[in-house]
């Protein structure tokens, strides 16, 4: 178990893409350290709101395990005082809670977004003296308010699926509604219930996350899902899968790994069973300009990658920084593991 200090010392050095798999495997115990942090202060009182999305990013975070979502709230001391989804006042009681903030009668720690946020009357939350709100207006009074701005998913960080082309909804990011305030980016077609976790946790703690030239948390979402990949050996021999289920690399038949920056082959989904390569191929789900293209079609070669996609590093800081040190040592660890992956691939596909 990693004890209070060493916790610090490990959100510290979140510039590092070996602090990520510590975040794997001792999650558990960062949120031991975090809820003994908590257990004297007030409660977080964190506001939830839903725009144009399908509730994917919130079953998501649902499916969490270690920790899961009631360790998260109860032991952590976060007052959810507003989830659609979740919440059990409904009607007028519910939107009281929006209004209060409003008109300066509760405070708001930390807004969290999901979904994109459409103009006006194309999506609306209640209604105050018999007229509809817009999501609009609620996401700039509370988000103007808040200490802390997350948007999770795809939809809410970069406007995802709502705000495709011709987007006639005029569906927009949270950062974009909020273009004065700082805004941590979880993207995801939904969002790793870790990186929702993570995030949640740093934030709360208050200390410095490095995000990255779009908004997401750097340590996350630094390499490419392609270097991780499993079938990363077979992509490098040029043995491309014909099928679905292979065998062989996804690329030609659409797989976006490359273009994808973000640790999904590394942490993996569902307890950490699997993850997109090894179910379909990769989407590139967490890249700004998704479904588009290049992302689309998603059965289809990609039209180009990156060349540089994999350590494209320009971090941008809230607070606090990674030393050089950290950096360097990001760029050798990740080749150190391009090559482990590729001989373990390797292996994999002579046997
Ligand atoms: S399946 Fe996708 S992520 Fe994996 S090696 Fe091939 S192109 Fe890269
Ligand atoms: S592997 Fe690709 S499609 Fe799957 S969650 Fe990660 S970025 Fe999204």
């Amino acid at each position: 178990m990693v004890n209070r200090r060493d916790f610090l010392k490990i959100c510290a050095a979140i510039g590092t893409a070996a602090t990520i798999e510590l975040y794997s495997a001792d999650i558990r115990d960062i949120f031991t350290q975090a809820i003994e942090a908590h257990a004297q202060g007030d409660n977080v009182r964190l506001i939830w709101l839903a725009g144009a999305q399908d509730t994917g990013c919130t079953v998501s975070l649902l499916q969490g395990s270690d920790p899961d979502l009631i360790d998260v709230i109860t032991k952590f001391r976060l007052q959810l005082d507003f989830h659609q989804t979740l919440m059990i006042p409904e009607g007028e009681a519910a939107i009281k809670k929006l209004e209060d903030i409003v008109n300066d009668k509760s405070r708001v720690d930390v807004l969290i977004m999901e979904g994109a946020i459409p103009e006006g009357y194309f999506c609306t939350v209640g209604e105050i003296d018999g007229q509809p709100v817009p999501i609009e207006d609620w996401v700039k009074q509370i988000g103007g308010r808040a200490k802390y701005n997350i948007a999770v998913g795809q939809c809410a960080a970069y406007g995802g699926i709502p705000a495709a082309k011709p987007n006639p909804t005029n569906c927009r990011s949270l950062s974009e509604v909020l273009p004065d305030k700082t805004v941590i980016n979880i993207p995801g077609c939904p969002p790793n219930p870790d990186w929702m976790t993570l995030a949640f946790a740093q934030a709360l703690q208050g200390l410095p996350i490095e995000l990255d030239e779009v908004g997401r948390p750097a340590a996350i979402f630094k390499e490419t899902v392609h270097e991780g990949c499993p079938l990363l050996g077979y992509y490098e021999e040029g043995i491309f899968a014909k099928t679905l289920d292979g065998p062989g690399c996804l690329y030609k038949l659409g797989c976006k790994g490359p273009l994808a920056r973000a640790d999904c082959t590394v942490r993996r989904w569902n307890q950490g069973l699997n993850s997109c390569t090894t179910a379909g191929g990769c989407k590139a789900c967490v890249e700004k300009g998704w479904p588009d293209e290049p992302f689309a079609p998603f059965y289809e070669e990609a039209a180009e990658i990156p060349p540089s996609a994999a350590l494209g590093i320009n971090p941008i800081l809230i607070a606090g920084a990674a030393t050089g040190a950290a950096a360097v040592g990001a760029v050798a660890y990740a080749e150190h593991r391009r090559r482990k992956h590729k001989k373990e691939a390797k292996k994999e596909a002579s046997a």
